[in-house]
Protein backbone atom coordinates (compact mmCIF):
# COMPACT_ATOMS: atom_id res chain seq x y z
CA UNK A 1 0.00 0.00 0.00
CA UNK A 2 2.91 2.29 0.97
CA UNK A 3 4.41 1.71 -3.11
CA UNK A 4 1.19 2.35 -3.78
CA UNK A 5 0.71 5.36 -2.18
CA UNK A 6 4.34 6.96 -3.35
CA UNK A 7 3.81 6.01 -7.12
CA UNK A 8 0.30 7.72 -6.64
CA UNK A 9 2.30 11.16 -5.49
CA UNK A 10 4.88 11.03 -8.20
CA UNK A 11 2.36 10.38 -11.01
CA UNK A 12 0.69 13.79 -9.50
CA UNK A 13 3.93 15.55 -9.32
CA UNK A 14 5.02 14.52 -13.10
CA UNK A 15 2.47 17.06 -14.05
CA UNK A 16 4.87 19.66 -12.43
CA UNK A 17 7.80 19.57 -15.24
CA UNK A 18 9.80 22.88 -14.88
CA UNK A 19 12.06 23.81 -17.40
CA UNK A 20 15.54 25.18 -16.07
CA UNK A 21 16.80 28.57 -17.84
CA UNK A 22 20.00 27.31 -19.45
CA UNK A 23 22.41 28.79 -21.92
CA UNK A 24 22.10 27.83 -25.28
CA UNK A 25 25.74 26.01 -24.35
CA UNK A 26 24.19 24.28 -21.74
CA UNK A 27 21.50 22.41 -23.96
CA UNK A 28 24.40 21.38 -26.24
CA UNK A 29 25.26 18.07 -25.47
CA UNK A 30 29.11 17.24 -26.03
CA UNK A 31 29.21 15.16 -28.89
CA UNK A 32 27.39 13.16 -31.99
CA UNK A 33 24.82 16.72 -32.55
CA UNK A 34 24.89 17.50 -36.08
CA UNK A 35 24.99 21.26 -36.15
CA UNK A 36 24.24 23.49 -38.82
CA UNK A 37 28.20 24.17 -39.46
CA UNK A 38 29.37 20.60 -39.26
CA UNK A 39 31.15 19.91 -42.37
CA UNK A 40 29.56 16.18 -42.04
CA UNK A 41 25.90 16.39 -43.62
CA UNK A 42 23.30 13.42 -43.64
CA UNK A 43 22.17 12.46 -47.44
CA UNK A 44 20.16 9.49 -48.01
CA UNK A 45 22.01 8.37 -51.81
CA UNK A 46 21.51 5.09 -52.40
CA UNK A 47 23.99 2.74 -54.79
CA UNK A 48 26.40 5.39 -55.09
CA UNK A 49 29.34 4.78 -57.24
CA UNK A 50 32.58 5.23 -54.90
CA UNK A 51 35.21 8.19 -56.06
CA UNK A 52 38.44 8.29 -54.99
CA UNK A 53 39.10 9.35 -51.63
CA UNK A 54 35.52 8.74 -50.16
CA UNK A 55 35.29 7.59 -46.73
CA UNK A 56 34.64 3.91 -46.33
CA UNK A 57 32.55 2.55 -43.16
CA UNK A 58 32.82 -1.27 -42.23
CA UNK A 59 31.12 -1.89 -38.89
CA UNK A 60 30.74 -5.08 -36.95
CA UNK A 61 29.32 -5.30 -33.84
CA UNK A 62 29.29 -1.19 -32.62
CA UNK A 63 33.06 -1.91 -33.56
CA UNK A 64 34.47 0.42 -37.07
CA UNK A 65 37.27 -0.75 -39.11
CA UNK A 66 40.12 1.04 -39.22
CA UNK A 67 43.79 1.14 -40.99
CA UNK A 68 46.86 0.22 -39.69
CA UNK A 69 47.15 3.68 -38.90
CA UNK A 70 43.80 3.82 -37.22
CA UNK A 71 42.05 6.35 -39.71
CA UNK A 72 39.12 5.62 -41.54
CA UNK A 73 39.99 3.53 -44.72
CA UNK A 74 39.33 6.11 -47.76
CA UNK A 75 38.62 4.59 -51.52
CA UNK A 76 41.25 3.86 -53.83
CA UNK A 77 40.59 2.25 -57.17
CA UNK A 78 43.16 -0.28 -56.63
CA UNK A 79 42.27 -1.95 -53.22
CA UNK A 80 38.20 -1.74 -53.31
CA UNK A 81 36.55 -3.83 -55.61
CA UNK A 82 33.02 -2.86 -54.71
CA UNK A 83 30.73 -1.03 -57.67
CA UNK A 84 28.25 0.75 -55.56
CA UNK A 85 27.29 1.29 -51.73
CA UNK A 86 24.85 3.09 -49.38
CA UNK A 87 26.28 6.94 -49.10
CA UNK A 88 24.54 8.19 -46.00
CA UNK A 89 26.21 11.50 -45.73
CA UNK A 90 29.29 13.89 -46.89
CA UNK A 91 32.34 15.33 -45.11
CA UNK A 92 33.30 18.26 -47.49
CA UNK A 93 32.98 16.94 -50.50
CA UNK A 94 33.23 13.35 -49.63
CA UNK A 95 30.71 10.61 -50.11
CA UNK A 96 30.58 8.32 -46.26
CA UNK A 97 29.81 4.87 -47.80
CA UNK A 98 28.21 2.58 -45.61
CA UNK A 99 30.13 -1.04 -46.97
CA UNK A 100 28.25 -4.42 -46.32
CA UNK A 101 30.20 -7.58 -46.06
CA UNK A 102 33.68 -8.13 -45.14
CA UNK A 103 36.30 -5.52 -45.62
CA UNK A 104 38.63 -6.17 -48.68
CA UNK A 105 41.25 -4.47 -47.12
CA UNK A 106 43.58 -5.34 -43.66
CA UNK A 107 41.23 -3.47 -40.99
CA UNK A 108 40.93 -3.43 -37.28
CA UNK A 109 38.04 -2.88 -35.79
CA UNK A 110 37.68 -0.95 -32.60
CA UNK A 111 35.13 0.34 -30.14
CA UNK A 112 32.69 2.66 -31.83
CA UNK A 113 32.73 5.17 -28.79
CA UNK A 114 36.24 6.03 -29.94
CA UNK A 115 35.86 8.26 -26.50
CA UNK A 116 40.01 8.24 -26.37
CA UNK A 117 40.34 9.37 -30.64
CA UNK A 118 41.88 11.86 -32.01
CA UNK A 119 39.93 12.36 -35.01
CA UNK A 120 38.03 15.77 -35.79
CA UNK A 121 34.84 16.34 -34.89
CA UNK A 122 32.93 15.68 -38.09
CA UNK A 123 35.12 12.16 -38.47
CA UNK A 124 33.92 10.89 -35.38
CA UNK A 125 30.00 12.17 -35.58
CA UNK A 126 29.60 9.66 -38.92
CA UNK A 127 31.20 6.86 -37.50
CA UNK A 128 28.46 7.52 -34.46
CA UNK A 129 25.91 8.16 -36.80
CA UNK A 130 27.04 5.38 -39.29
CA UNK A 131 26.87 2.85 -36.90
CA UNK A 132 22.85 3.54 -36.07
CA UNK A 133 22.55 3.50 -39.82
CA UNK A 134 24.66 0.47 -40.04
CA UNK A 135 21.98 -1.18 -37.22
CA UNK A 136 18.96 -0.60 -38.48
CA UNK A 137 19.85 -1.16 -41.83
CA UNK A 138 21.28 -4.62 -41.25
CA UNK A 139 18.57 -5.01 -38.74
CA UNK A 140 15.80 -4.79 -41.58
CA UNK A 141 17.42 -6.94 -44.48
CA UNK A 142 14.34 -9.22 -45.09
CA UNK A 143 11.05 -7.69 -44.60
CA UNK A 144 9.46 -8.37 -41.54
CA UNK A 145 5.89 -9.09 -42.83
CA UNK A 146 6.67 -11.49 -46.14
CA UNK A 147 10.85 -12.07 -45.54
CA UNK A 148 11.40 -10.70 -49.45
CA UNK A 149 14.88 -9.37 -49.38
CA UNK A 150 14.30 -4.91 -48.24
CA UNK A 151 15.01 -2.01 -50.70
CA UNK A 152 16.47 1.19 -50.52
CA UNK A 153 13.36 3.74 -51.10
CA UNK A 154 14.79 6.04 -53.77
CA UNK A 155 13.13 9.54 -52.43
CA UNK A 156 13.51 9.21 -48.72
CA UNK A 157 15.61 7.34 -45.90
CA UNK A 158 13.61 4.76 -45.17
CA UNK A 159 13.62 0.91 -46.53
CA UNK A 160 10.62 -0.58 -49.19
CA UNK A 161 9.72 -4.43 -49.37
CA UNK A 162 9.43 -4.72 -53.42
CA UNK A 163 7.01 -7.30 -52.90
CA UNK A 164 4.47 -6.11 -49.94
CA UNK A 165 5.65 -2.69 -49.84
CA UNK A 166 5.99 -2.53 -46.10
CA UNK A 167 7.92 0.80 -45.11
CA UNK A 168 10.22 0.76 -42.47
CA UNK A 169 11.83 4.22 -41.36
CA UNK A 170 15.45 4.57 -39.22
CA UNK A 171 14.15 3.59 -36.20
CA UNK A 172 15.54 5.26 -33.17
CA UNK A 173 14.93 3.85 -28.71
CA UNK A 174 13.79 7.13 -26.46
CA UNK A 175 15.49 6.54 -22.89
CA UNK A 176 15.36 9.11 -19.97
CA UNK A 177 18.66 9.63 -17.80
CA UNK A 178 18.37 11.09 -14.63
CA UNK A 179 20.30 12.99 -12.01
CA UNK A 180 18.53 12.65 -8.64
CA UNK A 181 19.63 15.85 -6.13
CA UNK A 182 18.79 15.97 -2.21
CA UNK A 183 20.31 19.59 -1.39
CA UNK A 184 24.03 18.97 -1.57
CA UNK A 185 23.87 15.18 -2.40
CA UNK A 186 23.60 13.39 -5.77
CA UNK A 187 22.50 9.93 -6.11
CA UNK A 188 24.73 7.60 -8.61
CA UNK A 189 24.79 4.31 -9.22
CA UNK A 190 26.15 1.49 -11.39
CA UNK A 191 25.36 -0.75 -13.45
CA UNK A 192 27.10 -4.11 -13.81
CA UNK A 193 28.62 -2.85 -17.40
CA UNK A 194 30.20 0.27 -16.80
CA UNK A 195 33.73 0.63 -16.43
CA UNK A 196 35.09 -0.07 -12.70
CA UNK A 197 34.70 2.58 -10.68
CA UNK A 198 32.70 4.55 -12.69
CA UNK A 199 29.22 6.08 -10.87
CA UNK A 200 26.54 7.66 -13.08
CA UNK A 201 22.83 8.70 -12.86
CA UNK A 202 19.84 6.04 -13.32
CA UNK A 203 18.73 5.38 -17.12
CA UNK A 204 16.11 3.36 -18.80
CA UNK A 205 13.95 3.11 -22.41
CA UNK A 206 10.94 4.74 -22.51
CA UNK A 207 8.24 1.88 -22.17
CA UNK A 208 5.19 1.69 -24.80
CA UNK A 209 2.54 3.55 -23.44
CA UNK A 210 4.58 5.59 -21.56
CA UNK A 211 5.65 9.41 -21.47
CA UNK A 212 9.20 10.52 -20.45
CA UNK A 213 8.33 11.39 -16.95
CA UNK A 214 6.09 8.12 -16.47
CA UNK A 215 9.50 6.46 -17.58
CA UNK A 216 11.81 8.02 -15.59
CA UNK A 217 9.56 7.44 -12.20
CA UNK A 218 9.50 4.13 -13.09
CA UNK A 219 12.48 3.22 -13.56
CA UNK A 220 14.23 5.29 -10.50
CA UNK A 221 11.06 3.04 -8.09
CA UNK A 222 12.04 -0.39 -9.77
CA UNK A 223 16.37 0.12 -9.62
CA UNK A 224 16.85 2.22 -6.45
CA UNK A 225 12.55 2.15 -4.58
CA UNK A 226 13.08 6.04 -4.07
CA UNK A 227 10.50 8.44 -4.80
CA UNK A 228 11.30 11.17 -6.54
CA UNK A 229 9.59 14.61 -7.74
CA UNK A 230 10.10 17.88 -9.47
CA UNK A 231 11.38 16.67 -12.76
CA UNK A 232 13.61 19.00 -14.88
CA UNK A 233 14.23 18.57 -18.17
CA UNK A 234 17.48 19.58 -19.11
CA UNK A 235 18.36 18.58 -22.62
CA UNK A 236 18.78 15.45 -24.89
CA UNK A 237 21.42 13.41 -26.69
CA UNK A 238 21.84 11.31 -29.10
CA UNK A 239 23.27 8.09 -28.49
CA UNK A 240 23.76 5.77 -31.60
CA UNK A 241 25.41 2.79 -29.91
CA UNK A 242 23.32 1.73 -31.50
CA UNK A 243 19.98 3.85 -31.60
CA UNK A 244 19.18 5.20 -28.20
CA UNK A 245 17.55 9.17 -27.80
CA UNK A 246 18.73 9.96 -24.10
CA UNK A 247 16.38 12.03 -22.64
CA UNK A 248 18.03 14.29 -19.61
CA UNK A 249 16.41 15.46 -16.87
CA UNK A 250 17.22 16.35 -12.84
CA UNK A 251 14.77 15.24 -9.95
CA UNK A 252 14.72 15.97 -6.74
CA UNK A 253 14.30 13.24 -3.82
CA UNK A 254 11.22 13.11 -2.08
CA UNK A 255 10.74 9.76 0.17
CA UNK A 256 12.25 6.06 0.74
CA UNK A 257 15.32 4.37 1.27
CA UNK A 258 17.60 3.12 -1.52
CA UNK A 259 16.68 -0.34 -2.08
CA UNK A 260 18.67 -1.96 -5.52
CA UNK A 261 17.29 -3.95 -7.56
CA UNK A 262 20.22 -6.14 -8.36
CA UNK A 263 20.07 -6.70 -11.87
CA UNK A 264 20.20 -3.07 -13.65
CA UNK A 265 21.95 -1.82 -10.68
CA UNK A 266 24.43 -3.32 -8.51
CA UNK A 267 25.37 -0.81 -6.28
CA UNK A 268 24.06 3.32 -5.89
CA UNK A 269 24.52 5.82 -2.60
CA UNK A 270 24.34 9.40 -2.30
CA UNK A 271 27.74 11.16 -2.43
CA UNK A 272 28.61 15.01 -1.57
CA UNK A 273 29.01 17.09 -4.55
CA UNK A 274 32.20 18.18 -3.02
CA UNK A 275 33.39 14.22 -3.19
CA UNK A 276 32.50 12.68 -5.82
CA UNK A 277 33.62 9.22 -7.20
CA UNK A 278 34.88 8.87 -10.77
CA UNK A 279 31.84 9.74 -12.82
CA UNK A 280 31.36 9.00 -16.78
CA UNK A 281 32.88 10.06 -19.90
CA UNK A 282 32.48 13.91 -20.97
CA UNK A 283 31.44 12.55 -24.14
CA UNK A 284 28.23 11.21 -22.28
CA UNK A 285 24.69 13.15 -21.71
CA UNK A 286 24.99 11.42 -17.71
CA UNK A 287 28.15 13.54 -17.10
CA UNK A 288 26.81 16.52 -18.78
CA UNK A 289 23.79 16.18 -16.31
CA UNK A 290 26.63 16.25 -13.20
CA UNK A 291 28.43 18.97 -15.25
CA UNK A 292 25.25 21.54 -15.30
CA UNK A 293 24.20 20.66 -11.88
CA UNK A 294 27.66 21.47 -10.09
CA UNK A 295 27.59 24.86 -12.18
CA UNK A 296 24.84 25.71 -10.29
ZN1 LIG B 1 7.25 -7.68 -47.53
Amino acid sequence: MLDKCRVERSQRKETVLVTKNLTCDEYKTPMFLLEDNSTFKMLHKPQTTPALGDYLFFYKNNKIGLTSKNELPVFKNSSHKFDKAYCFGYIHHHACLLCEGESPIGLHYSDVKLTDSSFPKEIYQAIAIGNHIHHWRSSHYYCGKCASVMADKADEPALICPQCHHIIFPQISPSVIVLITRGDDLLLARSPHFRPGVMSGLAGFVGMGESAEQALLREVREEVGLVVGNLRYVCSQPWPFPDVLMLGFTAEYEDGEIIIDNREIESAAWFNKYNLPELPHKMSIARHLIDVYLRG
